[in-house]
């Protein structure tokens, strides 16, 4: 029962240990799978965002030079009214204050006097024309398109009022360095890189950092996405860059695996792109997902070891228990052989084993022994029953003394006993001992002053091959009761006239 209930205990734990793998596996793929989705939904979000908040800055930035133009172009107005020297002067401080290269101001002709001291006329220019008629504008001068200076520059122009008319035309530039610094904010934690397009794609600045194989001899970015991605990613670029919407791609470029978020800059038909290599964007999901993983698998380990452990306990609980089981069988199985008085085999345990031994294929030559306590009635009258039971003892102790441990010696009730001598080769071997055993009884006495001699009588068969016990045993028995008849205290063997002991 026990054993059966160990077995049950034992398989349930096997089956929790594989539920729970198993439970731990399913988790850790659909944990896997959902922090996938979820972290790529997070870096998508990550990358937009990044992309608006630089378009912010870069707009607030520009807001600033405008307002900064602005204040200027507030007192200039007046200015203009009067003298040119004034106007000159308040310009230096403005290109030297406001942060820019150089700064124009031009009349309604387009005749303009610059910071740097110089005059040119700029009628013929797309941001003159549109300050001219009251608006903004930002333009970009590629490098050598310049009227004074060789430099690539961005333009801001804006118009110069008074009483209500314009004026003329104040206007700041700014070099590809001071744009930049605009531009190159922490794309991501540092690991992408900006780039400002025209609506067609083409690029207009790059952040300093990008490496030169993102940008072309005459770079556009759409090209660039339709160089080795798929037709419709390119295509939907194109789309959302000519209607100026914001967009995000993963695309491929010189082999390399990138996220691209284009964001329109508000003060012009101009595309903020952020180009972020799809590795370093992932990293953070990557870092979740392992993360998530490392803390299930150590949960699956701890709850193994936990269950091994609790098997292991089992285990050992069990063997304790088993061991105690088998001293206590072979106790019971001892006591059920044993003569509880004289620690011999009881009837039974000594028939069943010699029995056992004679029916042994290569059974050799035995002596069986019956020996009998002479007038042992008298011992129980005489001396009362624990006086017999204590012969009865000394008489044992003779037998065992007389035979080797490996001879079966037992008492078969009263004050009956029996031996079977192993391979019994020598008939005389076999005398002296019957005739050791009557003088070893012959020596124990009863009564307290020990004055009642005890003597045994002894039957001796032995046996020959194919011959059952009962057979053998009979020859003893005769052998016993000739040995009785003949006046006890003597052994006899059957079927021989020498086995005497008188
Ligand atoms: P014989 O010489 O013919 O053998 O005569 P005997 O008196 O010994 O007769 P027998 O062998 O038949 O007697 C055996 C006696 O042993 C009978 C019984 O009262 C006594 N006896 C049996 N079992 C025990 C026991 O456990 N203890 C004691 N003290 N006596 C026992
Ligand atoms: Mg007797």
């Amino acid at each position: 029962m026990v054993k059966g209930f160990s077995k049950k205990v034992f398989a349930l734990n096997v089956g929790a240990m594989v539920l729970l793998a198993l439970c731990a596996l399913l988790g850790m793929m659909s944990f896997m799978r959902r922090s996938v989705l979820i972290g790529r939904e997070q870096a998508y979000e990550r990358l937009l965002e990044s992309s608006a908040m630089q378009v912010r800055l870069i707009n607030a930035s520009i807001d600033g030079k405008y307002d900064i133009l602005e204040t200027s172009a507030g007192i200039l107005g007046l200015g203009l009214a009067s003298e040119e020297g004034e106007a000159r002067e308040q310009i230096i401080q403005l290109c030297e204050n406001g942060g820019f290269s150089s700064v124009g101001l031009a009349n309604p002709e387009g005749l303009t006097i610059l910071s740097s001291g110089e005059t040119t006329n700029i009628s013929d220019r797309e941001y003159f024309a549109y300050a001219m008629q009251g608006l903004r504008a930002m333009t970009r001068i590629g490098r050598g398109e310049g009227k004074v200076s060789n430099e690539a520059r961005f333009i801001l122009s804006l118009p110069v009022y008074y009483e209500g008319e314009v004026t003329g035309v104040l206007f700041g530039s700014l070099l590809d360095e001071n744009f930049q610094s605009l531009i190159s904010s922490n794309v991501y934690s540092s690991r992408g890189y900006t780039f400002i397009c025209d609506s067609s794609g083409d690029l207009i600045l790059s952040d300093a950092a990008a490496p030169k194989e993102l940008i072309r001899e005459e770079p556009n970015f759409i090209e660039l996405l339709s160089e080795e991605n798929a037709e419709d990613i390119s295509e939907a670029a194109r789309a959302d860059f000519a209607g100026l919407q914001e967009g995000l791609l993963r695309c491929t470029i010189d082999a390399g695996d990138y996220f691209a978020t284009y964001t329109p800059l508000s003060l012009s038909d101009w595309m903020l792109v952020n180009v972020v290599p799809a590795e370093s964007a992932e990293a953070d999901i990557n870092e979740m997902t392992q993360t998530g993983v490392i803390a299930l698998m150590s949960l699956l380990a701890l709850s193994m070891a936990f269950v091994a452990v609790t098997l292991w306990i089992a285990a050992r609980r069990q063997h304790s228990l088993r061991e105690s089981q088998n001293r206590v069988v072979s106790r019971l199985s001892k006591i059920a052989m044993t003569d509880s008085l004289t620690g011999l085999l009881n009837h039974e345990a000594a028939f069943d084993a010699i029995r056992e031994l004679l029916s042994a294929e290569d059974a050799g030559r035995h002596a069986l022994f019956i020996i009998d306590i002479d007038r042992f009635k008298q011992v129980n009258d005489k001396f009362g029953h624990p006086e017999g039971d204590r012969v009865l003892i000394e008489t044992a102790g003779v037998i065992k003394a007389l035979f080797r441990a490996n001879d079966i010696t037992g008492r078969l009730g009263g004050d009956e006993f029996v031996v079977l001598m192993r391979d019994a080769q020598e008939t005389d071997t076999v005398l002296q001992r019957a005739a050791a055993v009557c003088e070893g009884a012959g020596r124990i006495r009863a009564g307290e002053d020990g004055g009642f001699e005890i003597s045994a009588s002894v039957g001796v068969a032995l046996n020959s091959s194919g011959e059952s016990f009962e057979e053998l045993y009979r020859k003893a028995d005769a052998a016993l009761y000739k040995a009785k008849r003949e006046g006890r205290s003597r052994f006899k063997l059957s079927g021989s006239e020498n086995g005497d002991s008188d």
